[in-house]
C-alpha cells in the first residue's frame, strides 16, 4: 500500500560528491609549481644566452663562503653566477692575471715556490667586490660596472698563489 512512498524517500538521499572540489583545487595548485628561478633558467637555454660549458660551471660556487653576502638576493643569484663566470674568462681578467704574475716574479707569496701552476688570488674577495656593486647599483650593467671597477682589477689587490696553497686560503673561487 505504501511502497511508492519509500520510492520517492530514496530520491531525497541522493547528494552531489564533494570530490570535485579537491580535484579543481589540485589542478589549481600544481599550476604554480614552476618556480621563477627555474623559468628564468629555462629561457635563458632556449635563448641561448648562457655560454658553453656553464653546465659544468654551474653551482661552482655554491656553499663557498661570500656569496653569501647577498643571500637575500636569492632570486638573482643565479644571473650573479653567471655574470661571475663570464667576467672570470674575459680577456681583462687574463690580463689582470698575468700583470700580477709579472709583478710577483712568478712566484708564490705564501711558500715561495716558483712557476708551475700559478693562480692570481684576489686579496679583497672578488665575489665581495662583486656584491658590493649590486648592492650599490643593482644586477642590472653589472657586468659593465665590474669591467670599470677599480677594486677589481687593481693589481695591488692581487697576489700570486700556486694551486695548494691558493686551496688554503679561507676562499677558493679563482
Ligand atoms: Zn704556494
Amino acid at each position: 500500500m505504501s511502497t511508492k512512498r519509500d520510492k520517492t524517500g530514496k530520491f531525497i538521499k541522493g547528494h552531489k560528491p564533494p570530490k570535485l572540489w579537491r580535484a579543481k583545487h589540485r589542478q589549481f595548485m600544481s599550476g604554480k609549481k614552476c618556480s621563477v628561478e627555474t623559468k628564468k633558467k629555462m629561457s635563458l637555454a632556449k635563448k641561448g644566452k648562457m655560454p658553453k660549458n656553464i653546465k659544468q660551471f654551474a653551482g661552482w660556487n655554491k656553499g663557498k663562503h661570500g656569496f653569501n653576502g647577498g643571500s637575500k638576493h636569492y632570486n638573482w643569484k643565479g644571473g650573479l653566477t653567471n655574470i661571475s663566470l663570464i667576467i672570470r674568462h674575459s680577456l681583462k681578467y687574463k690580463e689582470w692575471r698575468t700583470k700580477v704574475f709579472k709583478r710577483d716574479n712568478y712566484v708564490c707569496l705564501m711558500c715561495s715556490k716558483k712557476g708551475g701552476y700559478l693562480e692570481a688570488d684576489h686579496i679583497i674577495w672578488f665575489s665581495k667586490i662583486i656584491n658590493k656593486l649590486v648592492n650599490r647599483y643593482g644586477i642590472k650593467n653589472l657586468f659593465q660596472r665590474a669591467m670599470k671597477s677599480r677594486m677589481l682589477w687593481s693589481i695591488k689587490n692581487g697576489r700570486t698563489l700556486c694551486l695548494p696553497c691558493h686551496k688554503t686560503t679561507f676562499i677558493w673561487l679563482e
